[in-house]
């Protein structure tokens, strides 16, 4: 048995404001779990995406997370959950006035081919994005894979 307490797992940089990787905390070996809290206009994710081989739920907490799907957009409020088969695209953001607060799982722990879609200024469409490490070193970065561009910046 494992037990941990989730506000002493160290958060990590992305698109949420706090992220707390609880896999490792718990020596989960099967399931891939995180926390999170979204303040407004955060997403859990990096942009628009699937992972090839990894089903994902997510419990909704508190508040209410706009999930963009392929069937269009779909809102989870507190007390619900949401399921992913492996292969779907979805993206869930905040966009309300209050924070999130949310749970992520996946299964296997291992999700296979992450497609990551987002709206690349010089392209001028949603193309395949790869996220980086800032030059810098202070942050994550995506990136265009198809002309290079930087499309956003994660601190
Ligand atoms: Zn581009």
């Amino acid at each position: 048995m494992e037990k941990v307490r989730i506000e002493n797992v160290e958060s990590r940089t992305g698109p949420a404001d706090v992220k707390r990787p609880l896999t490792r905390a718990l020596g989960a070996t099967d399931l891939s779990l995180n926390y999170y809290e979204l303040a407004p206009g955060d997403s859990f994710a990096f942009g628009y995406h699937a992972h090839s081989n990894q089903e994902e739920v997510f419990y909704v907490q508190s508040s209410t997370v706009t999930f963009e799907t392929d069937d269009g957009e779909v809102e989870a409020t507190s007390g619900e959950v949401v399921r992913f088969a492996p292969g779907d695209y979805q993206r869930g953001v905040n966009r309300g006035d209050e924070r999130v607060v949310a749970l992520a799982l996946g299964a296997p722990q291992d999700s296979g081919d992450l497609d990551l879609r987002r709206d690349c200024p010089d392209c001028g469409e949603r193309t395949t994005n790869t996220i980086e490490r800032a030059g810098d070193e202070t942050g994550l970065v995506t990136v265009c894979e198809d002309c290079g561009a930087e499309t956003g910046r994660f601190d």
